[in-house]
């Protein structure tokens, strides 16, 4: 759908005739929209953090204060910079990738290995809710690791994030001749029909009543979504709302003389 903008003073062509603008309206909507979004997520994901480091530290300078509560501020504080950190780094590394400027360092990686450490250290912290059950996979793609355990790390966040407490998130992987395909599968709240076309896109997160109180940026998928492409694989998903979703990351497998 196109639109004519309003000719702007001193765009009058050499007759004096106007001189229009087309634009896609529905780009321009798209941007407007990304804009919204992007503030939205700034002001609550940015300012919260900050209005807790501010208020933390002036309590700690007003008066002194035993070692207990002294402990517990700062450890808010840390907590609450560390997040502002990963969401600065989250952004940066995110344009870097649509760049094509981030360096990525690819080897031979054995896939089993690296899911295996990945659940593990999850299940240190997410106490045991990831499954996964260490069958005998011997199959190797060409990647970073670093950025391979990034995606993973973000999709079982997500699992972990949008379903019940103690609910179990299953990790698998299934192997092909000429592809390994990682499944990170939850029984949490889904994803909406009408949430599909823009699941990948920056900033954007699905806005419905169940998920108001849990916080994110809106970027774990854009930047899983980015670091596929740079494996020349790619991401998808299945999901049944109200039941669970199901991410796969499928990857190119490694031929027995690549390595
Ligand atoms: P964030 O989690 O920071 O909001 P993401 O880019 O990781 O951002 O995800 C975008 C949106 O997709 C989320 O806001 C969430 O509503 C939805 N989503 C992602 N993964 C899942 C999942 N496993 N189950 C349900 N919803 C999900």
């Amino acid at each position: 759908e196109l639109y004519a903008a309003h000719a702007q003073d001193g765009n009058s062509g050499p007759a004096g005739e106007h001189i229009f603008f087309f634009r896609d309206r529905s780009e321009e909507e798209h941007l407007q929209t990304l804009k919204n979004e992007m503030v939205g997520v700034v002001t609550h994901e940015l300012k919260t953090p900050l209005t807790g480091i501010i208020g933390f530290t002036e309590m700690m300078l007003d008066a002194p204060l035993g070692e207990d509560r002294q402990r517990y501020y700062l450890e808010t504080i840390h907590k609450e910079a560390t997040k502002l950190n990963r969401l600065i780094h989250d952004y940066l590394d995110l344009r870097r990738m649509e760049e094509g400027q981030l360096i990525f360092r690819f080897e031979p990686v054995d896939i089993g290995s690296l899911l295996e450490d990945t659940v593990d250290s999850w299940n240190v912290r997410a106490g045991g809710r990831i499954v996964w059950n260490p069958q005998e996979i011997d199959a190797a793609v060409y990647a970073d690791p670093v950025k391979l355990i990034q995606a993973v790390d973000n999709l079982i966040s997500n699992a972990v994030k949008y379903s019940p407490d103690t609910a179990a998130v299953r990790v698998s992987c299934e192997v092909s001749r000429t592809a390994v395909s990682i499944r990170v599968a939850d029984d949490g709240l889904g994803i909406p029909a009408d949430a599909h076309e823009r699941l990948y896109d920056k900033f954007y997160r699905v806005d419905t009543i169940e998920r108001r109180h849990i916080s994110g940026t809106g970027l774990g998928l854009s930047i899983v979504k980015e670091i596929a492409a740079a494996h020349g694989g790619s991401i998808s998903f299945i999901s049944n709302p109200g039941k669970g979703s199901t991410f796969t990351l499928a990857l190119k497998r490694m031929r027995e003389e690549e390595l």
